[in-house]
């Protein structure tokens, strides 16, 4: 893997979970890196104390795991280029700051935050928008307005000191973007935006780039909201003297009604989880629904993220992890938002849920089983499963049709009017007597019995098949029914067709 000049990362801020915006960000850096046979970083970017969230960090880690896409470095991985939470490289960046102040692409400003609230005001009640820039700058309080002496005692005194970015005025910021081509934007809209706070704590611009550099990262993939700060990240890597890493934006992941971004609201309001792991706020207390917990495999979930943002350029929708890896790349990513359709996620839920062998998927429904009390041997869990795979998409509906573990309390009021007629009663009585004398009590052999009934009363499958089932399981529609009968067994099977048939007739 070293040996591939390819890097990337994942930067998130643990302002809170992981949004699956992020997900799909971590994700497509993992398939680039995995393509290329590069290197995966996750770097914590935890400068805005203000905006941490306890137990955030712990969360991305978690949710990175559940979702398989590990990074070869970074944040409890370890690496050569640690450490990498920036709470701990606090040092590095004042180091870098003093760099651009002296090389004059930066400069120390003593305005106050007052001060420059009283700008901005002024200049609304003007209607106009006041910013700190090329423009402005010479009216404020900065080591480029003031003289030296002044600037000296600033310094010394222990005035409160900011650095700003000394914006060229009127400059065309041209880049490559590998998604969105060539970005142009003037430095005349743009400001002299803060690189180290008056609390010495470096902002997301400045520990981003000298990070980046220093990690060797040769390919920044991040969400569209980042482009905006992009120009001066390119600006930056000059004024540093460092050659800048290839840009890539990701689309921004859209509501179902494709009318603005994805937010935790929508998930709250349309029923659907927006977070690949259950979170519990802290502060509040408040629980938001997490993929995992949902039911949802972690592949699929990843499957349907890939799809949210890239094409393949084929019909190909769903992708095992290995596919991904070998098809994924930069120039097949999506300039337009990616609309989220809630029935896809649940589309590839049961996509992969259905590649599963029977076994596999017994094995996985046993402790769910358990946990509801079923008591079903193996054998019994096999069953299930071959009945009720083709009509689930989460491992938890394979055990959704109640009637295979309770016998039916009511009946299926329609098909009791369409199909249960005056002579289903004594048909049903006769069944009885042939299914008493079944042997072995399995499937096949409860058909082939089913059938030779059938054949001897001359009666098709409608005039005995839905009132077997309806006493069997209160329902119209379902599995097999032979299966069914199988798995409830003989005396069940019985005593089912009994009760029912008391309860139908009392009421009918
Ligand atoms: N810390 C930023 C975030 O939370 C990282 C943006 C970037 O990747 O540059 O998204």
């Amino acid at each position: 893997m070293a040996d591939s000049p390819i890097r990337v990362r994942f930067a998130p801020s643990p302002t809170g979970p992981l949004h699956m915006g992020g997900v799909r960000t971590a994700l497509y850096n993992y398939l680039f890196a995995r393509h290329h046979g590069g290197t995966f970083v996750l770097r914590i970017e935890d400068t805005d104390r203000t905006r941490f969230v306890e137990g955030a960090e712990e969360y991305i880690i978690e949710a990175l795991k559940w979702c398989g896409i590990e990074p070869d470095e970074g944040v409890g991985y370890g690496g050569e280029f640690g450490p990498y939470r920036q709470s701990d490289r606090m040092d590095m960046y004042i180091r870098f700051v003093d760099q651009l102040v002296a090389n004059g692409h930066a400069y120390y400003a003593f305005d106050t935050p007052e001060e420059i609230d009283a700008k901005r005001k002024a200049a609304e009640e003007q209607k106009e928008v006041w910013q700190y820039d090329a423009t402005t700058r010479n009216e404020m309080k900065n080591s480029l307005s003031l003289p030296s002496e002044e600037v000296e005692s600033h310094l010394v005194g222990g005035s409160p000191v900011t650095v700003r970015f000394k914006m060229p005025a009127d400059e065309e910021v041209v880049f490559e973007d590998a998604v969105r081509g060539s970005v142009r934007i003037s430095t005349k809209v743009l400001d002299d935006k803060v690189l180290l706070k008056s609390d010495k704590m470096p902002t997301y611009h400045l520990a981003n780039v000298v990070d980046d550099h220093l990690m060797r990262i040769s390919h920044v993939i991040r969400g569209e909201e980042w482009l905006s700060s992009t120009p001066l990240h390119v600006l930056l890597y000059r004024a540093f003297g460092w050659e800048a890493p290839t840009f890539a934006h990701l689309p921004l992941i859209l509501k179902p009604t494709g009318k603005g971004k994805l937010s935790k609201r929508d998930g709250e309001a349309g029923g659907f989880p927006v977070f690949p792991l259950e979170w519990t706020d802290p502060k509040s207390g408040a629980t938001a629904s997490g993929y995992r917990e949902s039911g949802y495999s972690a592949e699929a979930f990843i499957n349907m993220l890939l799809m949210l943002g890239w094409n393949p350029g084929t019909e190909q929708e769903r992708f095992t992890d290995d596919e991904m890896i070998k098809s994924f790349s930069l120039d097949r990513v999506v300039k337009s938002g990616a609309r989220f359709n809630p029935e896809k996620a649940r589309w590839f839920n049961e996509q992969v849920l259905r590649e599963q062998s029977d076994a596999d998927l017994a094995a996985q429904l046993k402790p769910l089983a358990e946990e509801r009390n079923l008591n079903l041997t193996d054998e019994q869990l096999l069953m299930v499963v071959t009945m009720m795979k083709e009509r689930s998409a989460f491992l938890h509906e394979l055990l959704a049709a109640d009637y295979l573990f309770n016998a039916p309390e009511s009946f299926h009021e329609k098909t009791v009017k369409k199909k249960w007629k005056e002579q289903t009663p004594a048909i049903m009585a006769e069944l009885m007597v042939v299914l008493e004398g079944v042997e072995p009590f399995d499937e096949a052999t409860v058909e082939s019995e089913f059938k030779a009934f059938l054949e001897k009363k001359e009666l098709g499958f409608g005039a005995v098949g839905p009132g077997f089932r309806l006493l069997l399981t209160g329902e119209g529609g379902g599995p097999s029914l032979f299966a069914i009968a199988a798995f409830l067994g003989k005396e069940e099977t019985l005593r089912r067709m009994q009760v029912g048939l008391e309860k139908l007739n009392t009421n009918g």
